[in-house]
């Protein structure tokens, strides 16, 4: 049933209202942008537009102020009050985790020392740290780097196989927060309580900030990296919120000159929109309407749902997932699945899905949701998977 701040929320979504029909199911790609949102870009770039930094003027000094004001937002949305921690603009999680492999993991490692990456997770949590590697290679500092592999029946990392790739050479650990493929939330307290208080981890939380709640003093990582499009804000920005105690300061290296402004605006605006609705509210929302769906796909003789050994319904597996649910059939190829599905107005992705390790020709179907999706658009969907049985 749709609980009052659900009705509301669509209400808040102007692409929505506009499109009654369609179904968007594909927040993890992007997510749609509430009003607040739009309206915040617009009364910034209508109002004290200005370059940030140089100016002496009141605009540059506002906009100035202004990002300065969303930095500490997003501290505050990651429930972080550390002084000494920093958040740096970037332009997506790409972009962060790039950067913190490039410009600040260099400085942390030498000769023979050991780094611990997910194989099997979004691939831009993965390229960097292999390219880190051969960068320092040429020059002479030898680095090996362990994968940490996911489990693909439980959807998490495979921690029986964590102890026996942790060693005091290694140095540091990057991992997802929750997989982009599987929506589980991956257990980032076992992955500390096996590397030990001392070894920076580093989160990709494109899949989790603006999703449900983070906490960085809940998590004890040390760098959590996301995209402002994916949690309801503009395309083009994001941040790297570093805690800056287990290792040299962050500094960005590569992105001098001009920032998104407008999108570091909108990242305020999305932020105050998600605590309206509460981060929570949102979590339980999305969980429970993949529960719905995947409840109803394990009905289905032809589908396998990924990431998951029986049903999502169990409760210790719902507490561990977010709204994102990803099916085969085994009769009708994804890509297929896609085009019946978007004639019926429903938008899903299908195709690969940017997972590290694996190729192409994996494909399958992603549902993903958000605070704005409803029981309907599941119940729509299922009705058309279910005409698709028996083929
Ligand atoms: N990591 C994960 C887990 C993701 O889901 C994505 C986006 N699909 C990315 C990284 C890359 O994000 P962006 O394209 O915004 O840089």
């Amino acid at each position: 049933r749709l609980r009052d701040w659900q009705l509301a929320v669509r209400e808040d979504f102007p692409i929505l209202t506009a499109n009654p029909g369609l179904a968007y199911l594909d927040s993890a790609a992007t997510a749609q942008k509430p009003r607040a949102v739009l309206d915040a870009v617009t009364e910034f770039l209508s109002t004290t537009n200005a370059n940030v930094g140089r100016g002496s003027y009141p605009w540059a000094n506002s906009t100035g102020a202004r990002v300065a004001a969303v930095r500490e937002r997003i501290k505050r949305a990651l429930g972080d009050d550390d002084l000494e921690s920093s958040v740096e603009f970037v332009s997506g999680t790409s972009h962060g985790l790039r950067s913190v492999a490039m410009d600040w993991l260099p400085g942390l490692l030498t000769d023979g020392d050991e780094i611990i990456v997910p194989f099997g997770d979004h691939q831009a949590n993965l390229t960097p740290w292999l390219e880190v590697r051969d960068a320092l290679a040429k020059q002479g500092v030898r680095i090996a780097v362990r994968a940490m592999p996911v489990d693909p029946l439980s959807g998490d990392y495979d921690h029986r196989a964590l102890p026996a790739i942790v060693n005091e050479r290694t140095k540091f650990v990057a991992a997802t927060h929750v997989h982009h493929v599987y929506g589980a939330n991956m257990n980032v307290h076992r992955i500390r309580a096996v590397v030990g208080p001392d070894v920076p981890i580093c989160l990709d939380a494109a899949q989790s900030v603006g999703h449900g709640p983070v906490s960085v003093a809940d998590l004890d990582v040390d760098f959590v990296v996301f995209s402002g499009h994916k949690m309801l804000a503009l395309t083009g920005v994001g941040a790297v919120w570093a805690r800056n105690k287990r290792g040299p300061r962050f500094e960005l290296g590569g992105w001098a000159g001009t920032p998104n402004t407008a999108g570091i605006v909108s990242l305020q605006a999305a932020f105050d929109w998600l605590d309206t609705v509460g981060p929570a509210n949102i979590r339980e929302w999305t969980t429970a309407l993949g529960v719905r769906l995947t409840d109803g796909l394990s009905r289905m003789a032809d589908v396998s749902v990924l990431g998951c050994q029986q049903s999502l319904t169990a409760e210790s597996e719902v507490q561990r997932r977010e709204g994102i649910v990803t099916f085969r059939h085994r009769k009708v190829r994804s890509d297929d699945l896609g085009f019946v599905l978007a004639d019926e107005g429903i938008m899903v992705r299908a195709d690969s899905h940017c997972q590290a390790g694996r190729d192409n020709t994996d494909r399958a179907v992603r549902v993903s949701l958000h605070a704005y999706n409803t029981p309907d658009e599941i119940d729509r969907l299922l009705a058309v998977l279910r005409r698709c049985e028996g083929i």
